[in-house]
């Protein structure tokens, strides 16, 4: 999952980005309209946390931009403010939800991970691919009934694969929503973390759940 993070306050934006990388969230962070404009427009997200006061604009603004061009990524708005008024004009510009400084890092957390779980309708929040579950609200992960501890960004990236079940999910896919912009590793680093989750997942008895598509990327599930 690959958040935008829209905080022009210098230690609550360190503050926010070390907690949301520390659960495995892949993290960009802009502390103005134009630069989250700027990352918007090059990058995909999942979620995008948004203050509302900005040195160059305001969050309700740039909210309404995303939405008017089509945009329905799910946003978080944070504001200073607490007024009913702020509220409903963040609402109204198309946040999905609103939270009102200052606030506890839990609650925020609690928040990212209600927005980012499956979408209504589909009444399971806990995703299953075969006999591989994983628990986006409890961040566990079962082969059958084994417990399979993972680290964060395993378990980010195994996150992607089970939502994306039956497609091909490409290199650069994996890398754009599991690893953030300043990430300068080794080229083969998506390779190396499903080698290590292969590892962890694949039990004596049991099939690999991951099937590599050569050239192209990785896939789990069925293609029916
Ligand atoms: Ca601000």
């Amino acid at each position: 999952m690959r958040l935008l993070l829209v905080e022009d306050d210098a230690a609550l934006g360190k503050v926010l980005v070390r907690g949301l990388a520390d659960q495995g969230y892949a993290v960009d962070h802009a502390t103005s309209v134009a630069s989250a404009t700027e990352a918007h427009s090059v990058n995909s997200y999942d979620l995008i946390v948004l203050d509302l006061g900005l040195p160059d604009g305001d969050g309700v603004d740039l909210c309404r931009s995303f939405r008017d061009a089509g945009d329905q990524t799910p946003v978080l708005m944070l504001t200073a403010r607490d007024g009913l008024s702020d509220k409903v004009a963040g609402l109204d510009a198309g946040a999905d939800d609103y939270l009102a400084k200052p606030f506890a890092y839990p609650e925020l957390a609690a928040r990212v991970r209600a927005l980012l779980r499956r979408p209504p309708g589909m009444n399971s929040p806990v995703l299953e691919v075969g006999d591989v579950s994983l628990d986006p609200a409890a961040h566990t992960v079962f082969r059958g009934a084994i417990m399979v501890p993972l680290t964060a960004r395993e378990f980010s990236l195994l996150d992607y694969l089970m939502r994306h079940s039956g497609m091909v999910c490409r290199r650069e896919d994996l890398l754009e929503h599991v690893w953030d912009a300043n990430y300068d590793g080794l080229s083969n680093v998506v390779d190396v973390h499903i080698a290590n989750l292969r590892r962890k997942l694949t039990m004596p008895g049991l099939d690999d759940p991951i099937e590599t598509v050569r050239g192209v990327g990785y896939r789990m599930g069925s293609t029916s």
